[in-house]
Formats: C-alpha cells, structure tokens, sequence
C-alpha cells in the first residue's frame, strides 16, 4: 500500500481533515466541530479520535501513514511548541506535536501556523505551483501570510514569521490597528481596511459614486454610516467608479509597498493572493502589479503576482506536505 499522509486544519469552528496521497493528491477529507469548552482540551483527542476511527473504517493500519500535519491558528515555534492559541482557548504553553502523536498511536505529526501552512500548500499544489520560494497573502478580515523559502515555511524563532498584516506601511495614521500599533497592511489591505479606505475617500470629497446609499449628503457621520462591503467598493471600482477606485488602488498600493519590502528580504519568486478579497481577480492584480513594479527599481528582484487556487483546502494541502517536508 502507498503511503499517506493526513493533512489537518485547525479553525475556530470546525477542523478540516483530509487524507492525502504523496504526490498531492487529496483522496478523502471531512470535518470535526472544535470544541473550545475546558480550555480548547478536547480539540486534539476529538481529531485523533476522528482520524483513527476513519482509519479502521478503511482498513488502513498507522503503518501506512507517513504522519499527520497540522495547521493551527496562532504561532507555532519550529520545535512545535504553541504558548497560547486564543481562538481554540489555549491558554498554557503545550506542544501539539507530541500531544497529537501520542494519540494517534506515535504517528510523526508536524505542526504549523495556519497562515504560514497554507502558503505551503499554495507552493506546493496551489498558485504557487512550480515555485520553490513564495509568499502567500492572505486578504479576508485581516490580511495574514506565509513565506516559503526553498519549500520550507519561515516560521521565525518565537513562530511569528509571516505576520506581514503588521508591518507598517502608513507612519501618518492617526487610527489604531488591533495590535495596538498604527497604519499597519491589515487597515488597509484587509475586507474591513478596504471599506474604511473607501469610507474615507466618500469623505474627503463630493464626488458622485454608487457606494453612497443615498445622494446629497457629504458629512462624515452620514458616510460612516452608510453601509457596502469589500465587494461593494471592488464590483464598483471595476465598473470605473472613480471614487471607488481610487480607493482601492490606495488600498493595493499600501499591499505593493509590503511586497516591496519582502522582495528585498526573501527575494520570492511569486506573491500568491489569495483570501476573500482576491476574489475581485485579475483587476486587482493589474493594480498591485502596476505599483509593484514602480516601487520595486531592482527589476531582476521582482516577483511574479498571482491568484490562490486552493482556497479553504490551502491548509490540509500545506498540513501534509509538513510531512513530507521531513523525508527531504
Ligand atoms: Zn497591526
């Protein structure tokens, strides 16, 4: 029998599963809820319980299993160790690795942070296919992201490598961002910093556009509390609102100034886009290109810029090639 792998995505709801072939292939995949009651302490007896109940189902003894990767939302040092993982309710320091393999019957388990695992799954069988050394950003209500240099995950020493929602790339913001700091990517370059970039462009000018829900008013209370969503201001901007877009090439502009700078520091070969603002596509693409290259002089150091392809499947495709990251 082949080997396998088991690549696991940790979220706050549910743990995505998937059973996966050597070469990237997933053969199977299901879900079990995370539940977060006494400390998040059931969430990784749940998977294990889960994953060796599948496993006898089928016929397929621990043997045959490579290992089990797993993605969870907050830092996970390179040794596996996580300090604390707000969204599952982990509040003491514990090592999930060890955890995991010793429920599943000392299978090999590697563990990662979600964002940082699904830019691995993204080289590995996404958007970044082909490539060795990419970033993925992720752009849905925060902007998140992952490095992988030579097929490996930059996870950083504390696990805090790809955190590239805050760097700051705006020193005049006078707002705070959630971490406390101010004009970080994430207010900018996320669903909610597009809506309040182009909250703000309503603002500062009288200029018709369909995102006002109403005509004739020009105050900033009224704007504020005007309601349109991301997709609002990118379906707008497409469609030549010239407010709207304005706004969203500030907000991409802000995003081509963050690849600027990692390209001087990893030098990938693609910055894969994904999330649920990278749905707006090529249009936006055109945008952070076109800024991109201006900002980037050095054009031998220049990436390539596309779109995510895996979608929600991202970190079980990353999960397991952790695994098999190992054999290399
Ligand atoms: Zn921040």
């Amino acid at each position: 029998m082949a080997k396998l792998c088991i690549g696991i995505d940790v979220g706050g709801t549910t743990a995505k599963i998937g059973l996966l072939s050597t070469e990237g292939v997933i053969l199977d995949k299901w879900e079990v809820p995370t539940r977060k009651e006494m400390n998040g302490s059931h969430i990784l007896p749940d998977i294990a319980a889960s994953v060796l109940e599948y496993l006898d189902r089928h016929g397929i003894g621990t043997e045959n299993i490579l290992g089990a990767g797993i993605g969870l939302p907050g830092p996970v040092t390179p040794d596996g160790n996580v300090s604390v993982c707000v969204n599952l309710g982990w509040k003491q320091e514990r090592n999930p690795e060890k955890e995991l393999s010793g429920l599943l019957n000392g299978v090999y388990v590697k563990a990662g942070n979600d964002a940082n695992v699904a830019a691995l799954g993204e080289m590995w069988q996404g958007g970044g296919k082909g490539h060795k050394n990419i970033m993925l950003f992720t752009l849905g209500t925060g902007v998140g992201g992952g490095v992988v240099v030579d097929e490996r995950i930059v996870a950083g020493f504390r696990g805090m490598g790809g955190e590239i929602g805050h760097i700051r790339v705006n020193f005049d913001e006078a707002d705070a961002c959630n971490c406390g700091n101010h004009g970080c990517l994430e207010q900018y370059a996320s669903a909610t910093g597009i809506v309040k970039v182009a909250r703000r462009a309503l603002a500062d000018s009288n200029a018709p556009s369909v995102l006002r829900n109403r005509a004739g008013f020009d105050d900033e209370a009224a704007v504020a509390a005007c309601s349109f969503s991301c997709k609002d201001v990118l379906d707008a901007a497409k469609a030549g609102d010239a407010t709207a877009l304005s706004s969203a090439r500030t907000s991409m502009r802000y995003l081509a100034l963050a690849m600027h700078y990692i390209s001087h520091i990893t030098d990938p070969e693609i910055f894969v886009i994904g999330g649920g603002v990278s749905k707006a596509g090529q249009f936006l693409l055109d945008i952070i290109e076109e800024y991109y290259k201006a900002f980037t002089v050095m054009g031998k150091g220049r990436a390539e810029i596309g779109l995510a392809t895996l979608g929600n499947d991202a970190g079980m495709y990353g999960a397991a090639r952790l695994v098999l990251n190992r054999e290399s």
